[in-house]
């Protein structure tokens, strides 16, 4: 029987890919090539390829289909787009992205109306090159760098808009690799990151100095049924305990909020397990919470219907309405009713619970 490293004794939400693809332009950069190591040392299988084309499987089956891509990394080089960033209201200024694509399964996931194509998850080796991108941005953005109240934050890049980057660090090391750049940038400077994962310990010992947020992505343990493949919500929650006690500062993404049967109940609990767990961590006097309600686009409710036949997920359009995106894109949002119940909750439970959190947003 052939040994499936992905079964070995491993932490319990770590993810491993079964099929790492390199492109030959990958392997010209170094992170790339550390990448394609990084995963040997892991006992994966690395196919480095003699051209940029991916050898995907293209399966009659859509079920397979999806879950083969969904089991697949591949190393490539960000086009040169990507070295040009792109604003991210209301997160932060700027959005870097590591990868592009989530080996996750959430039946809301907002990637799914958003990527192309099989939705494998493609990780980029330039990352000297979208570093070296950044410094352009100091100063430059429309959301932390002009607004008095997170002025705090300096220049803000968002890693979390195409990828969840510690969903895939263990095999890539670019989320560390980041980190530690940000902590040697001696300027007024924050990266951001948001993950449904709970993998935390290469990052415990870096030298960040205080210029990475990490917010835990986060949804009552009673919706873990819209959650797959992710880790459970108490893990992420001690995960960013833990960052915090390393001296991270932190925050809360409450996102989607699910206005599904309960939900009134299970965010209450949400909410008091959060005070439990962070109560007395000196971080939580700069807890920053984002408060982000689940919507979709008839997009990306074709692809999901389509992953996840089986969901429960309400895209009936009750209790809706539409709204339209200044690119002229519609969105299903809550009505207005709906909206007004959920923000006066969550608004008087966490003034009640969690004190100190700033709230950044509701959207
Ligand atoms: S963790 Fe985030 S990016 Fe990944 S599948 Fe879930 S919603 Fe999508």
């Amino acid at each position: 029987m052939l040994h499936d490293p992905r079964s070995a004794s491993r932490p319990k939400g770590l993810w491993l890919p079964r099929r790492v693809l390199v492109t030959a332009s990958a392997l010209a950069h170094a992170h790339g090539r550390a990448i394609a190591e990084r995963a040997e040392g892991l006992g994966l299988a690395v196919e480095r390829l003699a051209t940029d084309r991916l050898p995907l499987d293209r399966a009659a089956d859509p079920k397979r289909g999806y879950a083969a891509a969904k089991s697949t990394l591949a190393v490539v080089v960000a086009p040169p787009s990507k070295l040009k960033l792109q604003p991210i209201a209301p997160s932060a200024d700027w959005r870097v992205d590591l990868a592009e694509g989530c080996p996750a399964h959430c039946s809301y996931c907002y990637l799914a109306g958003s990527l192309k194509g099989p939705p494998i998850t493609r990780v980029y080796a330039n990352l000297d090159d979208i570093s070296a991108a950044l410094p352009r941005y100091l100063g430059q953005g429309m959301v932390t760098s002009r607004s008095d109240a997170r002025a705090g934050e300096g220049t803000t890049f968002e890693a979390s808009c195409y990828t969840d980057p510690l969903a895939i660090e263990p095999v890539t090391g670019s989320l560390s690799t980041l980190i530690t750049r940000f902590g040697k940038w001696d300027a007024d400077v924050q990266l951001r990151f948001t993950t449904k994962f709970a993998g935390v310990e290469p990052l415990l010992e870096l030298d960040h100095r205080g210029r990475t947020r990490m917010r835990a992505s986060l949804n009552p343990a009673a919706f873990g049924r819209f959650e797959g493949g992710t880790a459970k919500v108490g893990e992420r929650l001690l995960a960013l305990r833990r960052m915090a006690d390393a001296g991270y500062p932190i925050g809360l993404t409450i996102a989607p909020i699910i206005a599904a049967e309960g939900w009134r109940e299970a965010y209450g609990t949400l909410i008091g397990d959060i005070a439990a767990v962070l109560g007395d961590a000196p971080e939580t006097a700069d807890l920053t919470v984002e408060l982000i309600t689940h919507r979709y686009t008839p997009g990306s409710k074709a692809v999901l219907q389509s992953w996840y036949p089986g969901s429960d997920l309400d895209m009936s359009g009750q209790d809706r309405r539409e709204k339209r995106t200044r690119f002229g894109a519609v969105k299903q949002v809550y009505d207005a009713p709906t909206m007004a119940a959920l923000r006066g909750f969550f608004t008087s439970e966490l003034a009640a619970k969690l004190p100190t959190g700033r709230i950044l947003y509701w959207t």
